[in-house]
């Protein structure tokens, strides 16, 4: 594992205007292929090949990761441990799965909890992407609270299996799982001869290699509680993946106040730390989005150890619209200008 040769310094840029970008290079024409999956808006865009059938193998690829990472379909690997007729039994496990849970645990260690991958019980209560989500009964809040607790989960890496101690266990991989799937549809599309890719899993981007030119993508960050086409800021990244958290990604207002879906664990509530969204540019996408999950509970402090673990760089904003950018990523950072 690398680590860096400087600790992770933060540079507070001015305070912020979110203005429209500016319009894209006209030269890079994709062919490409959307549609609604993984609970989100997904595009698959390839430059440098003009073989549908690539595109065609990718949503199928996805659609079966869906099927096993999913924590609502019925018959998915998660949904099936999570209703398992044995309440504390051992179930064998795919090896993505065993893969993911790894990393996904050590998360949960590191962030001490902040981070949990069996906020299932909670997820599933506050219901954010159902037709009308609203603030469940405080009680109801409690009793799915005591549920959630990592330490209850045994993972046997040898094995692929997993154990669960506890009866009312249960996990959901939403924070980590798309990140995951990026990085199983970038090897495909390698696999597939093709070099020049963008994978954007509703708004968890991996690119493959670059531009056909060999010039950088460029990234846009969206601006909070904007229209998904409006970025605040732009990355410029090769071979990287950009994923973001925020509190307007699947939230609701009651009574005026944000509602939004990355929970506390000890508090049973979305976290309320002062952070609106917390961006992760590193060089594999799971790591990317399960740092962007767990950097956001964790805060900007907490989280210098984890981002330079995994050799990352993140963008923080704050409530006061101040963004926080790590000094590596500078020189292919850019903010919006004030329009
Ligand atoms: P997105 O789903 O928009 O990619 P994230 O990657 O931040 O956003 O994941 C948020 C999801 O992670 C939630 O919808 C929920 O399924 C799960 N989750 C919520 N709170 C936590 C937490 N404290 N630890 C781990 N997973 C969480
Ligand atoms: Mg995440």
């Amino acid at each position: 594992m690398k680590t860096k040769m400087s600790p992770i310094k933060y540079i507070l840029l001015a305070a912020l205007c979110f203005i429209k970008p500016p319009g894209g290079s006209p030269a890079d024409v994709p062919i490409h292929r959307s549609d609604f999956l993984l609970n989100t808006f997904v595009d698959i865009a390839i430059y440098d090949s003009r073989d549908e059938s690539i595109l065609d193998g990718a949503m199928a690829l996805c659609r079966e990761y869906e099927n096993r990472f999913s924590r609502t379909l019925s018959g998915s690997e998660v949904y099936r441990l999570n209703h398992r007729e044995d309440a504390t039994g051992t179930y064998p496990l795919s090896d993505d799965m065993t893969d993911l849970l790894a990393t996904a645990l050590y998360y949960c260690e590191r962030s001490g909890g902040a981070f949990d991958i069996t906020t299932e019980p909670l997820s599933s209560l506050w219901n954010f992407s159902g037709t009308s989500p609203s603030v469940p009964p405080a009680e109801a809040i409690e009793e799915a609270r005591k549920k959630v607790d990592y330490k209850k989960l045994r993972l046997d890496g040898t094995r692929s299996t997993l154990t669960f101690l506890d009866p009312g266990t249960s996990i959901d991989l939403g924070a980590i799982a798309k990140g995951y799937i990026a990085d199983q549809l970038k090897a495909y599309l390698l696999d597939s001869g093709v070099e020049s890719a963008m994978i954007n899993l509703g708004g968890n981007v991996l690119c493959v290699g670059s531009r056909p030119d060999g010039t950088p993508f460029t990234v846009g960050l969206q601006k909070p509680f904007a229209d998904r086409n409006e970025t605040f800021a732009q990355v410029e990244v090769s071979d990287l993946s950009v994923v973001a958290s925020g509190v307007y990604e699947r939230h609701f207002v009651e009574d005026g106040k944000n509602y939004h879906h990355i929970l506390d664990p000890k508090t049973g509530y979305p976290v309320q730390n002062g952070l609106i969204s917390v961006t992760i540019v590193c060089d594999q996408g799971y790591l990317a989005d399960g740092l962007s999950t767990a950097c956001f509970v964790l805060g900007m402090d907490a989280a210098k150890p984890l981002l330079e673990k995994y050799d990352a760089e993140a963008v923080f904003v704050d409530e006061d619209k101040n963004v926080y950018v790590t000094s590596g990523l500078m020189d292919k950072f850019e903010l919006m200008k004030d329009g």
